[in-house]
């Protein structure tokens, strides 16, 4: 998508070179060539102005990456002890003990090891969030883990939750929890999770499984070194330089502060002053915090950050992208925003169909 010209994208979106050319007056920007790349925003302005759906994707070719860490989603049935388990994880958090183990509930934490290294998990459990982020094209998630309760065994939204997993090709780290009950049997717990077809460790495959017990902290240690295994098998590493891409995973309104985002940068690094188009909102970031409340100048990738600076409340799963100048912003934000009540209204008319259709 980046420094696509306008003969390539005609030929993406189908629609001719000439017509292309007169978007991108309109949108008050000038033509040189048609084989002059144009900038990202142009780009995506132009698509959607031609009814193409777009995806951002900045190249990293020829970039420096550098390892970053995973980003990990809890996930499992009902009552299995997904809350209490992330709860008992922030608490080992190094940096979590030294603020008294204080930590806001903004969307995602860090767990800083003693090592130095480190995990982010994402706050909101359930195959939902994790389905609604995926749908909205926010591949945040590197590693689920799938939380079944030692005594429950596997149930439907254990399945439900594989499932998803697999069909997005996120590996699977199983926490087998409540082990401290006395009647858990976590050897029942695996031959059934076998029998699904997910292949354990155990038994000659690659997901690891770890015993587990949320209430008495049982395992966590051994939990979470599995964790930093897969992620150093999946040798996870993005950009640090260059334009910054993040996504929301969740938003609110602060009183004082305005709309709050926190986002969990992909790559690059966000800064303190630029301005971003986050979903179809804009704003210029005026502070970015990290999950402990400190301003911090800037997210790195995989860092949950909390932004402040936002004109309006994005939603979770939206992307957030560094654009040049208000300008640009306000101008990608309106695109956007007009695309949205298009696609809004085609769907509308798309269900008054149906509810003709099926009235006769
Ligand atoms: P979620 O619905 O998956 O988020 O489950 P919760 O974290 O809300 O836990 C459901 C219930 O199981 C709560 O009453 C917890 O106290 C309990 N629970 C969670 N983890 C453990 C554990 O490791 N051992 C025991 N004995 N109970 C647990
Ligand atoms: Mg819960």
């Amino acid at each position: 998508f980046e420094g696509m010209t306008i003969v390539e994208l005609a030929k993406r979106t189908g629609v001719s070179i000439r017509h292309l050319q007169e978007i991108i007056v309109n949108v008050g920007e000038k033509v040189d060539s048609e084989f002059d790349p144009l900038s990202i925003d142009i780009a995506e302005l132009v698509s959607m102005e031609v009814g193409v759906n777009v995806r951002r994707q900045h190249s990293d070719e020829g970039a420096v990456l550098q390892p970053r860490p995973a980003v990990v989603t809890v996930m499992g049935h009902v009552d299995h002890g997904k809350t209490s388990l992330l709860d008992a994880l922030r608490q080992t958090s190094v940096a979590a003990k030294e603020a008294g183990g204080i930590t806001q509930h903004l969307g995602a934490f860090v767990v800083e090891m003693p090592s130095g290294a480190s995990i982010t998990f994402l706050d909101t459990p359930g195959h939902a969030a994790f389905s609604a982020m995926r749908a909205r094209g926010a591949a945040v998630t590197d590693i689920v883990v799938l939380v079944v309760a030692a005594d429950d065994g596997v149930m439907p939204q254990t399945l439900e939750a594989m499932a998803h997993a697999q069909v997005a090709n996120v590996p699977i780290v199983v926490a087998i929890n409540k082990c401290d009950k006395p009647s858990a049997d976590p050897e029942r717990v695996r031959i059934q999770l076998g029998t699904e077809g997910l292949l354990l460790e155990d038994l000659g495959g690659d997901v690891q499984v770890v015993q587990v017990s949320a209430k008495t902290k049982l395992g966590l240690d051994k939990l979470e070194e599995a964790l930093l295994l897969q992620a150093e098998i999946m040798d996870l590493k993005a950009r640090i330089d260059g334009p910054s891409q993040a996504y929301v995973v969740e938003a609110r309104l602060d009183r004082g502060r305005g709309p709050l985002a926190t986002a969990i940068v992909k790559s690059g690094t966000l800064a303190c002053g630029q301005y971003i188009v986050v979903g179809s909102e804009w704003g210029r970031i005026r502070s970015i915090r990290d999950m402990l409340g400190r301003a911090t100048s800037s997210g790195r990738p995989a860092m949950p950050v909390e932004i402040e600076g936002l004109k309006g409340l994005p939603m979770a799963g939206d992307d957030v992208v560094v654009v040049d100048s208000e300008e640009r912003a306000r101008m990608l934000s309106n695109g956007r925003k007009k695309k949205l009540e298009k696609d809004r209204l085609l769907k509308a008319s798309e269900e008054r169909i149906e509810i003709e259709d099926t009235s006769e």
